[in-house]
């Protein structure tokens, strides 16, 4: 089935043509119709389906047939400032053949400008919760004529703490109006959080749940802790990767990694919470261009990228949160590219494999790597016996650092 015939506006046929979109993808053609259909929605869709075309295309279809009013009649809603510009340069994309408008608001940058543009007119918002709610309580923006209301990534919205700001911002748009949430993952508390948001949705799932993209290689490599820095070294310089993308779960072990990649050879940079936004983007625009090798980033600061092309991702350390797996190794095999995700699991991180593996509902089955074998003679760290998984808020905000990344909005 082509876009053509899901009777999309030929404005935006021809931004989707020059995309080179060929043809939808399984979340688009489940969502489209549905949403077209003024249904409320519930999707399940992993990171790289293509699921912001799947809500975009459909609202700019309906804003299209309106008169065009200066009000804000869209809001997307999503966890992190990355996310919020990915999905606001998609929009664009797709708009640029009509004169629908949308602003960006997120926080770490300063708010003026963003009350300017607002002011200024606007169609839809993409916004991050903390920020959108202090526009709202000063009063720089309102939503009453609010139509369609989107949530992005909703479990991580929930994890990273926003579910206080969801509800304030309930309070405020008004209840009739078309809402979407869209969630890699589900939970209990994405299916009680949707009890509030929607009215009698649509359940739409593509692929099964809690399942990561079919193009996807996952390998495992067991080593011990203080070598895993120099089999990353290798492994990137003797396979020759370029564009990889590293997880570790803390800011500064972000920063350490990176420094002594650097002293390896292997030029890298990090990101996190406590850079600047504007080092964040400098760092990413950078590693998109190929001037950097590697970017060793944390969950939070790596939720949204979208790198084409990014063939590799280096689980440095294991999640906490083991759906952060997911979210993680979604970064590469998108759009049914193909993709190599690597773990390097010490033997103390075993019980954080299990739980990932729980979640994915497969196994992973680890493998030991010639000339970087653990050494199960070394007596066990403190912190390296088994451990109970912190509960996944608290985990989250300990191991991410959301509070100060919160902090900053
Ligand atoms: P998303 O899941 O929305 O983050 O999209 C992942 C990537 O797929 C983005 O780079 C999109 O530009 C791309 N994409 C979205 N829809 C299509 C399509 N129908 N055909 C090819 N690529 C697509």
């Amino acid at each position: 089935m082509s876009f053509t015939s899901l009777g999309l506006n030929p404005a935006l046929l021809k931004a989707i043509e020059e995309s080179g979109y060929e043809k939808p993808t399984p979340i688009q053609l489940a969502a489209i119709p549905v949403i077209l259909k003024h249904n409320d929605v519930m999707a399940g869709a992993q990171t790289g389906t293509g699921k912001t075309a799947a809500f975009t295309l459909p609202i700019l279809h309906h804003l299209l047939s309106q008169q065009t009013t200066s009000t804000v009649k869209c809001l997307v809603l999503t966890p992190t400032r990355e996310l919020a510009q990915q999905v606001f340069k998609n929009i664009q994309t797709y708009a640029k053949h009509t004169t629908i408008k949308s602003v960006l608001v997120y926080g770490g940058v300063s708010i003026q400008p963003q009350t300017e543009a607002i002011n200024a007119g606007s169609d839809i918002i993409v916004a991050t919760p903390g920020r959108l709610l202090d526009h709202l309580i000063n009063g720089s923006l309102t939503l009453s004529d609010l139509q369609y209301l989107v949530f992005d990534e909703a479990d991580r919205m929930l994890d990273m703490g926003f579910k206080d700001e969801i509800t304030n911002i309930l309070k405020r748009v008004p209840a009739n109006r078309q809402t979407l949430l869209f969630s890699a993952t589900f939970d209990d508390g994405i299916f009680k959080l949707s009890k509030t948001l929607l009215n009698d949705p649509q359940l739409i799932e593509v692929g099964e749940r809690n399942t990561t993209a079919k193009d996807i290689e996952q390998i495992v490599y067991t080593v011990d802790a203080d070598r895993k820095r120099e089999l990353t070294s290798f492994l990137i310089g003797s396979k020759n990767w370029r564009r990889v993308l590293i997880f570790t779960r803390t800011k500064q072990g972000a920063d350490e990694l990176a420094k002594e990649m650097c002293k390896d050879g292997i030029k890298t940079q990090s990101i996190h919470g406590d850079k600047s936004q504007g080092a964040r983007d400098k760092a990413l625009a950078e590693f998109k261009e190929g001037k950097t090798r590697a970017l060793v980033a944390t969950d939070v600061a790596a939720r949204g990228i979208d790198i084409i092309d990014l063939q590799y991702v280096i689980n440095y350390e294991l999640p906490y949160v083991a759906e952060d797996y997911i979210h993680r190794i979604g970064r590469t095999g998108r759009a049914g590219k193909a993709g190599l995700a690597l773990s390097l699991m010490s033997p103390d991180e075993e019980w954080l494999l299990k739980a990932v593996e729980e979640v994915l509902n497969t196994q992973l089955l680890p493998q030991w790597l010639p000339g970087y074998e653990p050494d199960l003679t070394k007596p066990p760290k403190s912190g390296r016996k088994k451990q109970s998984p912190p509960s996944k808020k608290n985990a989250r905000k300990k191991a991410l650092g959301v509070q100060s990344n919160r902090r900053k909005r």
